[in-house]
């Protein structure tokens, strides 16, 4: 069989610990078979991160920018026990980080649904995609403590030195907290076109709450830039498309989700997204099993797996013993990025071949194939639990 052409090439970040193990396997077993691959390669590595005083995660940045499709693997986001594991330097900043700030992105996160594996709602035959502001309120806060006796105020002074004050709350009787937040237009703005391109992307509906009723400003200004960009830029678009984009309040949205049977794109607050993520990777399965891709304002894809670096099965394989991860989220990374690139440069043949690599991951494990963290979910009555390496070469076989 002749290869798969490329003809621009796809960023590719290498990352950390058992994610990076696999990284090379997906490459060897499952890809380079097919594809005659065409990366643009940045080693996110720890150590090379290191050496580099990080100059290499923002370079991967840039190059996304310019080629606009980038697939990455997991990385370790240093804590003082890595400081002394890798004797690194400095304490280097989350690469998602800062990838994601020089991409100015919103991250999407959409689980794997295979039969066998019943999510905890039982009604969700479709995957719920989670699209999470990730910038401002409470995770760019000022807070403070404060004792009974005092009087706090929002004070906002402009450019020429006015100011216009408005009382929080006057702590007469008890000691209490406060606390300060923000956001910005332009991040709301971004935030909100993210969201309806890949809606536009994926031909998925959008829901989007707040809690605008209780907070008649901040939340409420969310809803106004919302509509405002709908109206303006993607009405008629959507509905070419067929599809729907749709505001209601944040306890109607979480009653409507849980009712629901999936297959649209539910874009949160920070911490709506935060915390509401988390719910639905649970409720889904597994962490393994779901997506994550960062899209930009115009246009630029980041596809990753949304779990970390898997340490634990990491230092078993450096022992020698045999591990059972799933690379099923890091396969869907490549994929996700072939069949953008694909889809960009005008391939159908790198595209068909990322649709076939998907349903083979599936297959594998409908067929009762699976690495461990499936094995203890899955009802199926003939399962059997592989570890990694074989795991991938039972993808191969169904390619
Ligand atoms: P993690 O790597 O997601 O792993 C947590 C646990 O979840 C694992 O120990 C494992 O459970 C299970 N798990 C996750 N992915 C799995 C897979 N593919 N197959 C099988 N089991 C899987 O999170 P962590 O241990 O908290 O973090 C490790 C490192 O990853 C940290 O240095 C962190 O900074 C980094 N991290 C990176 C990213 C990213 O780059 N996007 C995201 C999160 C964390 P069992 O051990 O019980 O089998
Ligand atoms: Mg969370």
């Amino acid at each position: 069989m002749a290869k798969i052409k490329m003809t621009t090439p796809l960023v590719e970040m290498d990352g950390d610990e058992m994610t990076r193990v696999i990284w090379k396997w997906i490459k060897e077993i499952l890809i380079e078979p097919y594809v005659d691959l065409k990366t643009e390669y940045y080693d996110l590595g720890l150590e090379y991160r290191n050496a580099t005083g990080d100059q290499v995660t923002i370079d991967s940045a840039e190059a996304t920018k310019k080629y606009g499709v980038a697939v990455k693997c997991a990385t370790i986001t240093p804590n003082a026990a890595r400081m002394t594991e890798y004797n690194l330097t400095e304490m280097w900043k989350s690469p998602n980080g800062t990838i994601r700030a020089i991409l100015d992105g919103t991250v999407f996160r959409a689980p794997i649904i295979v039969k066998g594996i019943t999510p905890y709602i039982p009604t969700w035959t479709k995957p719920i995609t989670i699209a999470r502001h990730a910038y401002g309120d409470i995770y760019k806060n000022t807070e403070m403590a404060v004792p009974a006796g005092c009087k706090a105020e929002l004070v906002c002074t402009d450019e020429n030195g006015n100011e216009t004050r408005k009382v929080i709350h006057e702590f007469t009787k008890s000691a209490g907290i406060v606390q300060g937040v923000h956001n910005l237009d332009s991040s709301i703005a971004s935030f909100a076109r993210s969201s309806f391109n890949y809606a536009l992307d994926q031909k998925q509906d959008v829901w989007f709450a707040a809690k605008d009723t209780i907070s008649k400003t901040y939340d409420h200004h969310f809803k106004d830039v919302w509509q405002e960009i709908y109206d303006n830029e993607y009405k008629e678009k959507f509905e070419e498309a067929g599809i729907t984009y749709f505001y209601t309040l944040i306890d109607d949205a979480v009653a409507r989700v849980i009712r629901s049977e999936g297959g649209y794109i539910w874009a949160c607050k920070n911490y709506d997204g935060d915390v509401m993520s988390d719910m639905l990777a649970t409720a889904f399965g597994s962490l393994a099993m779901m997506t994550s891709v960062l899209v930009s304002p115009d246009g630029v894809y980041e596809y990753e797996a949304a779990h970390g670096t898997v340490q634990r099965h990491y230092y078993k394989h450096l022992k020698g013993e045999e591990t059972s991860t799933n690379s099923v989220a890091t396969i869907f990374a490549w994929t996700g990025a072939l069949r953008k690139r694909g889809e960009l440069d005008n391939l159908p043949d790198l595209c068909d071949f990322a649709d076939r690599l998907e349903n083979a991951c599936v297959k594998t494990i409908e067929d009762g194939i699976m690495t461990g963290d499936l094995y203890t979910l899955s009802k199926l009555e003939n399962k059997k639990k592989v570890n990694t390496l074989d795991f991938l070469r039972a993808i191969a076989d169904r390619i």
